[in-house]
């Protein structure tokens, strides 16, 4: 058996080179005497790797000045309850845009604590596209505007990032990270759980303005404040030491292979051929917008439901793993993240043409 082309949407496939960076220091790391697992957060080595893999972070994304990165816990789901927390004033609203079942899901989670306007939705399309801007009905008091530059589920991703006036704009930007330039200076918070294009699961990234940290409330837990978090360099408790160092590999293996730029490029020479495919042929199909496809979770059908099976038995033997569509959505789903050559995605597009032609 071999490392077979892994297509799942997190958790999802590393970069091969840190993997191995990572088995080959598991037990001794650097000058420690023992695995970077089971040393002090606190220790001027692990402080070092954390300071790096930040530094690292931020000449990948450009982080502007004024902006504090965090390497937090809770699953991004932990931050659709946190944020809110944080940031919704108890007189103001707070404006969702709901483009598929992740900004649902932090809507939803929102309402327990906050006045939730859903200020834009294409739920009645089945969650096809990204609304037109034009149709939002904003609220210029809201306390934010959430959106969620790519859904996961749907495969649906803005192409560019909506303004939103002076009111702060917070993106969930789990599934888009690091997979090509962000203008961070348009967003006053993002944040992404790790499991997709920085490393495991368990940690999330949060890059906030300095500014939205004055309003964090003196009256929540300081566990559950971000400018407690903040001001203690994300080590207000023991962090995810494990997700950090590898999330630094992953940073490190990024600016080797030519950073966002060249990445950019190679995402979108492989959205390219399998979207390029799909509508080439008359056996799959992609139900999104072609100005809202994602370029990192592509779902496709078969036509018949009936297929499905046979399509996810014989690709995981031709070693194309977990194409297996969301429940929500049905069909199938190739996520291809960073992590995925273009040669994955050329033997997928092979083996999903062999498999038309044999079951046309
Ligand atoms: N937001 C998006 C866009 C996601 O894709 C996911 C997970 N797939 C989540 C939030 C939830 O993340 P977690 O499981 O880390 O809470």
């Amino acid at each position: 058996m071999s490392r077979a082309y892994n297509f799942s949407a997190g958790p999802a496939a590393l970069p091969e080179d840190v993997l191995r960076q990572a088995q080959a220091e598991m037990l001794e790391w650097g000058t420690a005497r023992a695995s970077v697992m089971e040393i002090s957060h606190r220790g001027k080595d692990f402080i070092a790797m954390a300071e790096q893999a930040e530094a690292d972070l931020r000449e990948l994304l450009a982080v502007p000045s004024g902006y504090k990165v965090l390497f937090l816990q809770g699953g991004a789901t932990q931050h659709f309850a946190q944020i809110p927390m944080n940031f919704a004033r108890p007189e103001q609203t707070v404006d969702y845009i709901l483009t598929g079942d992740w900004s649902e899901k932090a809507a939803q989670e929102a309402k327990t604590l906050a006045k939730v306007r859903i200020a834009a939705s294409s739920a009645d399309t089945n969650y096809d596209r990204i609304p037109a801007r034009a149709s939002w009905d904003l609220d210029p008091d809201a306390a934010y505007v959430h959106v969620t530059p790519n859904e996961t589920i749907r495969g649906v991703e803005y192409h560019t990032i909506p303004e939103v006036g002076s009111v702060p704009l917070i993106g969930d930007i789990s599934s888009t990270i690091l997979s090509r330039p962000l203008d961070l200076s348009k967003y006053a918070l993002v944040y992404a759980g790790a499991q997709k294009n920085i490393g495991p699961s368990g940690l999330v990234v949060m890059i906030i303005r300095d500014e939205l940290l004055e309003r964090c409330p003196k009256t929540i837990a300081k566990i559950f404040n971000y400018a407690e978090h903040a001001a203690q360099g994300s080590m207000l408790n023991t962090p995810n030491t494990w997700g950090w160092y590898l999330a630094g590999l992953v940073f490190q293996s990024l600016k080797r292979s030519g950073g966002i730029a060249a990445m950019a490029e190679r995402n979108r020479a492989k959205a390219e051929l399998i979207y390029g495919y799909i509508d080439g042929s008359n056996y799959y199909r992609n139900p999104v917008e072609v100005s809202a496809r994602s370029r990192m979770n592509v779902p496709f059908t078969l036509p018949r439901a009936e297929l499905d099976a046979a399509f996810l038995k014989e690709s995981e033997a031709a070693g194309l793993l977990a194409l297996k569509g969301h429940r929500a959505v049905g069909g199938m789903r190739a996520s291809i993240y960073n992590a995925m050559p273009l040669e994955g995605v050329q033997t997928l597009v092979d083996f999903m043409d062999d498999f038309a032609r044999r079951n046309g």
